[in-house]
């Protein structure tokens, strides 16, 4: 009979919890962005779901959460493959070996983690052949970790150049993954460093009537909170949503 979904659905234990954490991370994201002078739709939550399984996916789905974010092709096809929900989207956000670039391709709608010249040749090379065009972030390695992938802030408008030639690749913005502090505040300058970078790149190299390069894409879990508050458009959140991974 019509109507009988009106009533509300029983969420097991586990839910419950994703169901709190969720409107937690909501709450915060809105007061960062008011302090930002923003509104809370300004900023995009990625779900970040390496290591989380499906069905759990699948719960933050009905949160209505519709950006996954995951850090390996190989995890992310079989997790496409088991998900088929309208709406829903996949971002990569971790570092690409150009031989699973065709993969990429095919399963994400955008690649946040460009992070090299090389890699967005390859991308294009792909993209072209599948006939399509995939909307991508420049990664940038702002605090100059040896152990983190990503542009060093000196290559980026060399590079940003490039890519912005290649017409299969769509850059919308750039990317960077702080480094890990105790304290977030100790990042904020990193996040107002990749604004700046941002800032640089639409003036040397702008795209479109208003410069382009719309996209910020700062902040995870401890530090999500300073990034919106330094301009993030994009922040990437795991743990606060899903809890604690399993350790690798
Ligand atoms: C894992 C990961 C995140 C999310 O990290 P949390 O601390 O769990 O929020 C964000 N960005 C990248 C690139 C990641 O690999």
């Amino acid at each position: 009979m019509a109507g009988t979904d009106a009533e509300p659905r029983q969420l097991p234990g586990n839910d419950e919890a994703l169901a709190r954490r969720a409107r937690e991370v909501r709450q915060r994201v809105a007061a960062a962005a008011e302090r930002s002078g923003r509104a809370a739709a300004a900023v995009l939550i990625v779900a970040v779901s390496k290591t989380v399984p499906a069905e759990r996916m699948r719960a933050a789905y009905e949160l209505g959460f519709t950006t996954f974010g995951e850090n390996r092709v190989q995890e992310a096809r079989e997790k496409i493959a088991a998900l088929s929900l309208p709406g829903l989207r996949w971002e990569l956000i971790g570092h690409l070996q150009t031989n699973k670039a065709a993969l990429a391709v095919g399963l994400f709608d955008r690649v946040q983690s460009v992070d090299s010249v090389r890699l967005a040749e390859t991308l294009e090379r792909r993209a072209e052949a599948a006939q399509k065009v995939l909307p991508v972030l420049l990664e940038v390695n702002v605090a100059g970790e040896a152990s983190k992938s990503g542009l060093a802030p000196d290559e980026l408008l060399a590079a940003a150049r490039a890519i912005a030639a290649l017409p299969h690749l769509r850059p919308e913005g750039l990317m960077t993954v702080a480094p890990l502090v105790g304290d977030a505040e100790e990042v904020r300058p990193v996040f107002r460093r990749l604004r700046e970078l941002r800032g640089r790149v639409r003036a040397a190299v702008p795209l479109g009537d208003d410069g382009g390069w719309h996209e910020l894409s700062m902040g995870m879990t401890d530090d999500y909170a300073v990034a919106i508050e330094e301009g993030a458009t994009i922040v990437r959140i795991g743990r606060a949503l899903f809890g604690t991974r399993p350790a690798p």
